[in-house]
């Protein structure tokens, strides 16, 4: 039955619509059961201010982002509409809400992943650390150790984390 499905919704050229920061806000806000007078109590706006950014006029400032993001508990990028694929700077994998690191203050750190940073210190001091850990991890039947090595040797020095360490 799936199969004759299938092609109805499964079309790998379209691109996965991203929610706009106005959606977004409006249904945290309304999971939480917050009005807009008192979301704007809490991260210190006015309630227009709120009701600008359900309607699509504005979108809440850095400082303001990182406040709904505590708040809400989502990342900042989910918070506008996720439009970036964010990566772990440190070992390449791509992150969701869930494997975004954190600070020690519970504050997302949206450049790791929760395996590679972990209460404000970094997990692999040096880059061969990490090659050992993903050639033990990441290998199986179809992908040889040898092969994850090399592959994650070609990729860490293009990420930020690595990039900073050699210079
Ligand atoms: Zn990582």
């Amino acid at each position: 039955m799936l199969c004759f499905l299938l092609p109805l919704w499964y079309n790998p050229n379209k691109v996965v619509i991203n929610t706009d920061t106005k959606e977004i806000i409006l249904e945290l806000r309304t999971q939480y059961g917050l009005s807009q007078e008192q979301l704007a109590e809490k991260v210190h706006v006015t309630r227009q201010a709120v009701s600008r950014w359900e309607t699509g006029e504005t979108v809440p400032n850095t400082e303001t982002l990182k406040l709904l993001s505590g708040l809400f508990d989502v990342s900042i990028n989910t918070l506008l509409g996720s439009p970036r694929q964010l990566i772990c700077q440190c070992c390449g994998m791509p992150l969701e809400d869930s494997s975004i690191s954190r600070e020690p203050d519970g504050a997302f750190n949206e450049e790791y992943c929760k395996w590679c940073y972990a209460d404000g210190k970094f997990v692999y001091t040096s880059p061969e650390e990490l090659l050992d850990f993903l050639e033990g991890h990441m290998s199986n039947e179809t992908w040889p150790p040898e092969q994850v090595r090399a592959y994650f040797e070609a990729q860490l020095p293009k990420l930020n984390h690595w990039k900073q360490a050699e210079t």
